[in-house]
């Protein structure tokens, strides 16, 4: 028999699907540019330039029983985190001068907790445990490319409400939408509305009150946290204790700058946990990701140190950026900032693959945009203060 007849067998809502466009990897990069790797600036994905605190590539290297088989209930891990956001919000919750002292924080139980291969993969979870065809979620692009990816895996249906020209959530736009006779007419059921504070690309905060407002929703509302340790707003994890449709993921790929490990966590609604524990791969969390998570939490005011130089690195490079002539940058409460490209070297539409590639060529890789909501524009992640001075002294050059 021909391989089409097998091929007929393939579920026909993957049809349609469109391949995820993955970064060039590093070694294949220096290679094209003849740039040495360790020469080459890496600015495109976000990711945390200092790495791991030392304390845990030490822990890694010594651990000695790689040989077994990871706990699948993570038990210690959990344990872990639920101490570290207990102490998260206790410090958030200081008593500045003057004030009385803090109540007692609202402590997320072990058994709310779940970590993850990457928050990738809690994602994946919940398209699979909400959605089928039929189905839909609610994107509000321009926003980070997982939530419909993983939508469109399970044959949903993705329903977007665009954000307004600062990249602002337009809240009665959704309720709109939830409302609306011809989602009932097609019987389509929008079940899950993915949120992300601070967004990626745009790096901006979503509100207390438009995030209480869409808790209204008959939906299980996702707020995606990868990157809030990098925002001086708090993260809302102990809102989950008191909304039962609130997820909250977040992930050690930014603040502990392990990525490359893969490890993420959510925090879900008490409800949710049993079928979560059911529906997981057993060993979803290998065991290096493990030792070097717990290590990353034992080293939390470290890696605290680290998230803070990359936050004023930030904001000088946010403001460096606004004096570069072609350039408009957004203000950013992430590890990465996004700028619109007015005009380079009057490549018109272009403008901001051209200065991609001329960045490219001088070993400094950014991401850039070409897609609705995000016409010319590149979205630059906050490297060391020597990177950053590279980066502006060729930006000048370029003008
Ligand atoms: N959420 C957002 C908004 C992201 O930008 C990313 C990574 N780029 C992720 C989640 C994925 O994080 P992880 O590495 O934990 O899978």
């Amino acid at each position: 028999m021909e391989a089409t007849t097998f091929q007929s067998l393939l579920n026909p809502h993957l049809a349609g699907l469109e391949e995820y466009t993955p970064i060039q990897p590093f070694e294949v990069l220096s290679q094209r540019l003849g740039i040495p790797a360790s020469e080459i600036i890496k600015l495109d994905a976000n990711e945390n330039p200092y790495g791991p605190h030392p304390a845990v590539v030490e822990a890694l290297a010594e651990y000695a029983y790689y040989h077994i088989y990871p706990d699948p209930q993570q038990t210690e891990l959990r344990q872990a985190l639920s101490a570290h956001l207990e102490r998260e919000q206790r410090q958030s919750e200081e008593p500045q001068a003057g004030e009385g002292a803090s109540t007692a924080p609202a402590v997320v139980p072990v058994e709310q907790i779940l970590p993850s291969h990457g928050t990738d993969e809690i994602l994946d979870y919940l398209c699979r445990l909400f959605l089928g065809p039929g189905d839909a979620i609610i994107n509000t692009p321009p926003t980070f490319g997982m939530y419909s990816f993983d939508a469109k895996l399970v044959g949903a249906e993705v329903l977007e409400v665009w954000r307004g020209d600062d990249y602002h959530i337009d809240v009665e736009a959704i309720f709109d939408l939830v409302n609306s006779t011809q989602l009932k007419r097609e019987s389509i059921s929008p079940k899950l509305l993915f949120l992300t504070s601070p967004n990626n690309p745009s790096g901006n905060w979503l509100p207390d009150e438009d995030l209480l407002r869409l808790l209204e929703l008959p939906l299980i509302v996702v707020l995606d946290e990868a990157y809030v340790e990098f925002s001086v707003e708090k993260s809302r994890t102990p809102w989950v204790l008191e909304h039962d449709n609130l997820v909250i993921i977040r992930t050690f790929s930014k603040s502990a700058g392990i990525a490359g490990l893969r490890l993420g966590y959510g925090i879900f609604p008490s409800w949710m946990m049993p079928i979560l524990w059911k529906f997981k791969q057993p060993y979803n969390v290998n065991v290096a990701a493990t030792v070097a998570g717990l290590a990353s939490l034992r080293y939390a005011d470290e890696m605290h140190s680290t998230v803070e130089k990359i936050r004023s690195e930030r904001d000088r490079l946010f403001s460096e950026l606004q004096k570069v002539p072609y350039l408009s940058p957004y203000s950013s409460s992430a590890n990465f900032v996004l700028c619109r490209v007015e005009s380079f070297r009057n490549a018109g539409s272009g403008d901001a693959a051209a200065l991609k590639l001329a960045l490219e060529s001088r070993g400094i890789l950014v991401r850039y945009y070409q897609k609705p909501g995000l016409n010319n524009c590149i979205r630059i992640s906050i490297g060391r203060p020597e990177q950053t001075d590279r980066l502006l002294a060729e930006l000048h050059e370029l003008t």
